[in-house]
């Protein structure tokens, strides 16, 4: 069965090997626990076309805020 990642609505499959689930990855379950921050401490709110600065190593994370707009770090 597949259930939608909590934090960035991506389809996952849910499984015992996906030790993440329901979220589709570790980055996203980071996000929901809100220690991103701690993950990573160089972060600034990424935008589609300009100014985007994310240092992560996945690049699934930056084509996910490209297909949608929902802003994760709004607060920050
Ligand atoms: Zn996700």
């Amino acid at each position: 069965m597949n259930v939608n990642c909590p934090t960035c609505q991506k389809s996952v499959e849910w499984s015992t090997t996906n030790e993440y689930r329901p979220f589709c990855s570790k980055k996203c379950q980071l996000i929901d626990l809100g220690e991103w921050a701690t993950e990573s401490h160089v972060i600034s709110a990424p935008t589609n076309h300009s100014g985007a600065h994310i240092e992560l190593d996945e690049e699934a994370i930056a084509a996910q805020f490209e297909q949608q707009s929902k802003p994760f770090f709004d607060e920050s």
